[in-house]
């Protein structure tokens, strides 16, 4: 398995795409899709058969606004594939009407099929060879963190929020945790900072933290402050540019 950072942005910053990832093994995912998430997943690999399913986490515009555009280009490239969608329970019509409004009647030309696997907390799914397994984080839509198993490595991605005790179970012991990171020690209703972040890793064994969706300024001005801060810790840390990998 790896797992490939397309974007590592928050929803309004001019230089990093949209907070999104791919994870390689024998089966394809992509981990939420924001609007300006179908260029960098066409640079990394335009094959549109290329991806087997497509995580979307909560109901906001830089996690989903990206599906229209990426399944026009599946149609225009006359995908056959099925193409299956995993939510949290509810969010399939949602993504239904979004594909409608962007390209009315697109879907009645697909010549492929679009499946729909909707999760609930606590649940697991196979979807191939993967399992996958949800919790809920504390944001102001329903999202759910995903913990993604091949048998051998667990990645989880937590889409967007404040991590609970259920989050924490969910990541316990986990080889990468993809987490956004809006802030450095500010507390921001319905987001993760960086320095609980640290402590939460450090207390459920995260074999490695990747840290994203950081804030722009933050980013832009205080990433020496922020790796100096992380070099201090025992633990492995990263702060991914878009298109970096990371092999287990
Ligand atoms: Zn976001
Ligand atoms: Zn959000």
């Amino acid at each position: 398995m790896k797992v490939i950072f397309l974007g590592v942005g928050e929803a309004c910053d001019e230089d990093m795409p949209n907070n999104s990832h791919l994870i390689v093994s024998d089966t394809v995912l992509l981990l939420d899709c924001g609007y300006s998430v179908p260029g960098q997943l066409w640079k990394y690999n335009p094959d549109h058969a290329f991806l087997d399913a497509i995580y979307i986490s909560h109901r906001h515009a830089d996690h989903y606004f990206g599906i229209p555009a990426l399944l026009v280009r599946m149609w225009e490239e006359k995908r056959t594939k099925p193409l299956t969608f995993i939510c949290p329970g509810g969010l399939k019509e949602v993504i239904g009407e979004l594909i409608e409004y962007g390209y009315k009647t697109l879907t009645d030309k697909f010549e492929f099929e679009i499946y729909f696997k909707e999760a609930e907390k606590r649940q697991s799914i196979m979807f191939n060879e993967l399992n996958l397994k949800f919790a809920p984080t504390i944001h102001s839509v329903e999202n759910f963190a995903i913990k993604v198993s091949d048998g051998r490595n667990t990645v989880c991605f937590s889409g967007d929020g404040m991590f609970n005790g259920e989050t924490e179970k969910l990541y316990r012991d986990s080889d990468l945790v993809i987490h956004e990171s809006y802030s450095l020690d500010q507390r921001i209703p319905g987001h993760a900072c960086i320095t609980d972040l640290l402590h939460m890793a450090q207390r459920n064994h995260i074999k490695c933290l990747a840290l994203t969706h950081l804030q722009r300024d933050l980013r832009k001005h205080e990433i020496g402050h922020i790796e100096h801060k992380i070099s201090q810790k025992k633990l492995k840390i990263i702060i991914p540019e878009p298109f970096e990998e990371y092999s287990f």
